[in-house]
């Protein structure tokens, strides 16, 4: 090919050969391609709990696998990024004698992301060693969007969807290479630049797989299945889907596909456009292109409002004096609130690594200004951890709203009962309480009645279940209506005292390190 010397494809996001600008252009300019990716020790046992970074671990196994069978594989380094891909721009090692020609990667708009790429673009360009960087997250350029969009990024969906129309139709997905200029030999020599397994990156082995295998491979095949039914895209409207459906859920669980990028966004929407185009179908919000576009805005607001993941120095969060109880929390966290809805999916969090969106609505919503009164970055912190889809824009835009604390809130006094009504906005339509049997044993036996609030259970009753409440399982954490009334009495006091005070200052440490 045309300008020979090695390229480094740099894997972060983006564990996929389909859609991938930075591995196509690498493979039409280079002799050889290295793809490589650095297990980063920023993440590990402290910040991602075992199912996220086991589906890490596999999307790697299949990228290598996929990039086999292009007669490459991929190189995996270790150590913090910036010194390795320093090393490696200066010196070539351990990868090649002399140093490469050129460095892709796909651009990340993430805080942390950003500062690692710069520091790594700097010692490339210290080297002469050129940095070719390639949109492919997100729908559209997010630099771009924001320019077109005078800075500002929209906080509702009619901004989304004009600012769409004014950019035009985003990127048709690039097909997969068909081949790949091979490895070097210092390359080739490298066996050991294996995926790790979950023991040697500190975890223990997992008792139970949570049912979302990682990868390119069952990311494209869980998409394709979905795509097949196209009555399901066309009259998909997310506010219908079933909060309490887990096997198999609603909606389409392909977040933790596109949050390490095993599947294009692009790929994804235009499917859903063409698909769309064939018959009468949802429209935004409700659509499953509306899910896209919101996906879209928290990019839009993370690379654009300042302190966007925390409430201090944030414009778009308003300051409330949010309490902290590391009972609570932990209460919460384990699904031990003796509010059995809430329990299972806090529960179902941490055993499956995924949730229906009403379902986080209702358990942010009751840490927060429903119930428990606290700090939304807590809780967001616990979804960072727990989640396989866990997504820093996203995550950050979404608690934002669920606390009540943000211009693109829904009200701050209109909070979700943890006892949810079978039509309530929840879309809890299980009678019989299975998702709470599923993921709460404890209540297994307990009659329908009382399976939403078993403390209103007759002691004889819950003798019979055997589910003594106060002793098998807790009695409900808070009085959910004092607790709700003395919160939004509290909240209002906040916004009331803030419209008069200068705004908190930013804090200079720990700046996005998430
Ligand atoms: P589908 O309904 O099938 O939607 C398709 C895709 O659209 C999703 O995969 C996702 O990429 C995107 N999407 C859907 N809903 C939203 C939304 N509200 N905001 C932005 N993008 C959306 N989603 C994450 O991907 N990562 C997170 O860390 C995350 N944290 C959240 C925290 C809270 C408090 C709340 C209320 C929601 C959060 N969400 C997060 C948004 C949403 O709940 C999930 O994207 C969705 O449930 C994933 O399931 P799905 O793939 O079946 O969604």
């Amino acid at each position: 090919p045309a300008g020979g010397g090695v390229a480094v494809v740099w894997f972060r996001k983006c564990l996929r050969v389909h859609d991938n600008a930075a591995l196509l252009e690498a493979g039409k300019t280079a002799e050889h391609v290295c793809p490589v990716f650095v297990i980063d020790p920023h993440f590990g046992p402290g910040s991602v709990g075992v199912n996220r970074y086991n589906f890490l671990l596999e999307s790697l196994q299949d990228l290598d696998a996929q990039l086999r069978k292009l007669k490459s594989r991929l190189l995996v380094l270790r150590g913090k990024p910036e010194k390795v891909l320093s090393d490696l721009v200066k010196t070539g090692k351990p990868l090649m004698k002399g140093k490469p020609r050129m460095v892709l990667w796909e651009k990340d708009t993430e805080p942390y992301a950003l500062m690692r790429d710069s520091a790594v673009t700097k010692a490339a360009e210290a080297s002469g060693v050129e940095v070719r960087t390639f949109s492919g997250h997100t729908l559209y350029d997010v630099d771009e969007a924001l320019r077109k969009n005078k800075g500002k990024a929209p906080s509702q969906m009619p901004g989304m969807v004009t600012l769409a129309k004014a950019l035009g139709e985003p990127d048709q997905p690039l097909p997969a290479p068909s081949k790949l200029p091979g490895l070097t030999k210092e390359a080739l020599a490298r066996k050991d630049l294996r995926v790790p397994t979950l023991k040697e990156m500190g975890y223990k082995e997992l008792a139970e797989h949570c049912g979302f295998h990682g990868g390119e491979t069952a990311g494209l095949a869980r998409l394709g299945a979905k795509l097949k039914d196209t009555s399901y895209i066309r009259s998909f409207v997310k506010s219908q889907t079933q909060s309490t459906a887990f096997s198999p859920p609603s909606t389409t669980v392909l977040s933790p596909y596109l949050k390490f990028g095993c599947v294009s966004v692009r790929r994804f929407y235009h499917a859903l456009r063409k698909i769309e185009a064939g018959g009468k179908h949802s429209e935004t919000p409700g659509s499953l292109v509306g899910q896209l576009y919101f996906r879209e805005m928290a990019y839009l607001m993370g690379a654009s409002i300042p302190n966007f993941d925390r409430q201090a120095g944030n414009p778009s969060c308003k300051p409330i004096p949010w309490g902290s109880s590391s009972k609570q929390l932990a209460a919460w966290e384990k699904g031990q609130t003796g509010y059995p809805y809430i329990d299972a999916a806090m529960r179902q969090l941490t055993r499956a690594g995924w949730l229906h969106h009403l379902a986080r609505h209702a358990v942010s919503c009751f840490l927060t200004r429903g119930d428990l009164w606290q700090h939304w970055e807590k809780g967001r912190d616990v979804f960072d951890r727990l989640l396989l889809d866990s997504d820093w824009a996203v995550n950050n835009m979404n608690w934002l709203a669920l606390s009540g604390v943000a211009p693109w809130s829904p009200p701050f006094f209109r909070v979700y009962h943890p006892v949810p009504k079978m039509d309530s906005s929840l879309n809890v339509r299980d009678p019989d309480g299975k998702y709470i049997k599923e993921f709460v044993p404890e209540l297994r036996k307990m009659p329908s009645k009382y399976i939403y609030a078993p403390w209103t259970a007759p002691l004889e009753v819950q003798k019979q279940a055997g589910c003594i409440i106060g002793k098998d399982y807790p009695h409900p954490i808070v009085d959910h209506t004092k607790a709700s009334t003395a919160n939004l009495a509290a909240f209002k006091r906040a916004l009331d005292a803030s419209k008069n005070a200068a705004p908190a200052p930013a804090p200079t440490t720990g700046a996005g390190a998430r």
